[in-house]
């Protein structure tokens, strides 16, 4: 999986088709990740200390990648990324579109 937190991705599948966000937690293992904003749902919250009240509370569920793409910063396309290796050995990620590095 390409993806980090901090990136910016679109969803283009699914009930959240359309939106996008930045990647909140990445989930390697599960190829799953959260998306500020995106996949919402609701959770009752019993009253806490915290949250006097209860009531609920939104949050954000996981997604799978295979739902997101990443949005490049650079071309502002959604698009898969590549990976290549530069001179010095370092390994940095690349939109497939514009070619840009976007590490
Ligand atoms: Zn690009």
């Amino acid at each position: 999986m390409n993806l980090k937190k901090s990136d910016l991705v679109t969803v283009i599948s699914g009930n959240e088709k359309g939106k996008s966000g930045r990647v909140l937690l990445v989930f390697p293992g599960e190829e799953r990740i959260i998306i500020e904003k995106v996949n919402l749902v609701k959770r009752h919250m019993r009253p806490s200390s915290e949250f006097p009240q209860g009531g609920i509370r939104e949050k954000e569920a996981s997604v799978h990648i295979s739902k997101v793409m990443f949005l490049c910063p650079k071309c502002g396309q959604p698009c898969r990324l590549g990976k290549k290796n530069l001179e010095e050995g370092t390994k940095v990620r690349f939109c497939k579109k514009c070619k840009e590095v976007v590490n």
